[in-house]
């Protein structure tokens, strides 16, 4: 694991938590995008070497809906950078973690990402990502 690559931020109206990240941070969003396959509309925000990512559902079958409807906004994920995210999905699956998607799937950011369950991690939603190339 690299560093911490972002910090993923369930939130409901993502117009208004982009306003209000962008006075905290001091920077305005980099990019928005949204990922069909997950049902979510993201906006990215640079911080230092790490960056903050907002989701909002594009409806309720979105995983984060459900967080929302669970838990409330708030953290939803941390995410990790890695060189080879192949390598780690087997290397982590061999020590016992529950990785979500044995095949990593193209997620926000040009980024292929794999998500492990949060049992797995104390109740953490852990995603791992590498740049696709
Ligand atoms: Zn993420």
């Amino acid at each position: 694991m690299n560093k911490i690559e972002h910090i993923g931020i369930a939130v409901k109206d993502l117009e208004a938590a982009n306003k209000t990240y962008e006075a905290l941070l001091g920077v305005a969003p980099y990019k928005s995008e949204t990922v069909e396959s997950e049902s979510v509309t993201t906006s990215f925000f640079h911080c230092g070497e790490s960056k903050i990512e907002l989701l909002e559902a594009l409806n309720e079958e979105s995983a984060i809906a459900k967080s929302i409807a669970k838990r409330g906004e708030g953290i939803h994920h941390i995410a990790f950078s890695v060189d080879n995210i192949e390598e780690e999905i087997q290397r982590l699956s061999k020590q016992g973690f529950v990785v979500l998607n044995e095949r990593p799937k193209k997620g926000a950011d040009n980024k292929w990402v794999a998500f492990l369950h949060p049992k797995s991690a104390n109740g953490v939603l852990v995603e791992l990502c590498q740049e696709i190339e």
